[in-house]
């Protein structure tokens, strides 16, 4: 096999209480990649669609993903890559963790996996860290393991894949503002109150015990952030109006989708979903301010090949 086609999913990181630490990949939002191998010993970015994104391999976070793979890698050859953007970069579901995710995985695969899912998410992270300045996990964990991911440590990077129940959906809308990952990140706060703490560790072991249990009321109960949600979402126009009417319209719970201004939330069933797509419609509708909503169940596959 010399080349590959792969769906890379967009992802939601945080999921409220699991700052850096959450994150879940989205089944019907995603890019498209194209990965070849080339004889030359490097990583060349042949066309990009959808987005004006460099082509230059050391400023595109599929490039930089693609060299830290090859600097490890046997492989006496390189790649060549295409990448066919729907995520839009700076909309928080994603969009650099999709393609230097994508692109490690699919190398992987074109050299019979000598890589294992957690190196390939040491590779990807190289991506996030030219895209924000930190080499976080949270969205290429999701992206390479599909659906819910924990990142129990960064040293040593040990991620913990969460099942997803089966009713699961998510709902996420994109009103049409960009936040620079790097720059949402410079206004958190570095100390958190012990009170602070309490509360959010009890809320991320309560979403991990109700993923695993499949109790979507606690799950709902522990969607909450008492750390970055507060500093956050003065960043997001319309964001207490959206999480009061999807709380209403019937959601499990609602917050940012990593660094925003995406908005997410959780429900029971597609169907609740889908009215929480309208009820969250009406409100930017009703402030003026365009957006994408989209409704997905949660991808249990994480990157996959397509024809
Ligand atoms: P997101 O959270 O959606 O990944 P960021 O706010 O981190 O968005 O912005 C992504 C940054 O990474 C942008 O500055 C963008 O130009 C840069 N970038 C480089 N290569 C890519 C790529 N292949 N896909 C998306 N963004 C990329």
């Amino acid at each position: 096999m010399n080349k590959l086609k792969v769906f890379c999913p967009a992802t939601i990181a945080n999921v409220s209480c699991g700052f850096d630490v959450l994150g879940l990949a989205l089944e019907s939002v995603g890019d498209e990649m194209v990965v070849k191998k080339i004889d030359e010993p490097t990583i060349r970015i042949s066309k990009i669609t959808g987005q004006t994104l460099p082509l230059d391999t050391h400023k595109n976070v599929a490039g930089v993903a693609g060299l830290a793979f090859l600097e490890k890698s046997d492989y006496a050859g390189g790649f060549e890559i295409e990448i066919h953007k729907k995520i839009k970069p700076g909309s928080g579901i994603g969009s650099s963790a999709a393609s230097s995710s994508a692109a490690v995985w699919a190398m992987n695969q074109l050299l019979n996996q000598p890589f294992t899912k957690t190196e390939l998410v040491q590779f990807a992270m190289q991506g996030e860290k030219l895209a924000s300045d930190v080499a976080h996990a949270d969205n290429v964990a999701p992206a390479i393991y599909g659906g819910f991911t924990l990142v129990r440590s960064y040293q040593p990077l040990d991620i913990v894949p969460i099942p997803t129940p089966e009713q699961l959906y998510a709902t996420v809308i994109h009103p049409q503002i960009e936040i620079k990952t790097a720059d949402s990140r410079k206004i958190l706060k570095t100390n958190i109150t012990l009170a602070n703490g309490i509360k959010q560790w009890g809320n991320v072991g309560g979403l991990i015990a109700g993923l695993f249990t499949s109790d979507y009321e606690l799950i709902g109960r522990s969607l909450e952030d008492h750390i970055i949600e507060p500093i956050r979402s003065i960043l997001i126009p319309g964001f207490d109006d959206v999480k009061k009417t999807v709380i209403k319209s019937g959601a499990l719970g609602c917050g940012i989708s990593g660094s925003g201004p995406s908005i997410f939330a959780l429900s029971k069933g597609e169907k609740i979903a889908q009215i929480v797509a309208k009820s969250m419609a009406t409100v930017y509708q009703t402030i003026g301010l365009d957006f994408d909503v989209h409704v997905s169940k949660i991808c249990s596959t994480g990157i996959k090949s397509i024809s």
